[in-house]
C-alpha cells in the first residue's frame, strides 16, 4: 500500500505576520490564492492585523 504524503502538522512551516511578525495558522507552502488575510506588496498578515488596517 501506497503511503499518501499528508502534511505533517510537526514540520509545517507556518507564515508569520508582516506586521506583528507573531506567527499565522497559515502553511508557508499554501497558494497565494488560497490564503486568507494576504496583503500583496506586504505580505501575511495575522487577522488581527488585517481588521487593523481595513476595519
Ligand atoms: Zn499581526
Amino acid at each position: 500500500m501506497k503511503k499518501i504524503n499528508m502534511p505533517d502538522r510537526e514540520n509545517t512551516q507556518y507564515e508569520r505576520c508582516a506586521l506583528c511578525k507573531r506567527q499565522t495558522d497559515v502553511p508557508a507552502d499554501l497558494e497565494i490564492g488560497r490564503r486568507c488575510f494576504y496583503i500583496e506588496g506586504a505580505g501575511q498578515l495575522c487577522p488581527a492585523c488585517y481588521r487593523e488596517l481595513y476595519q
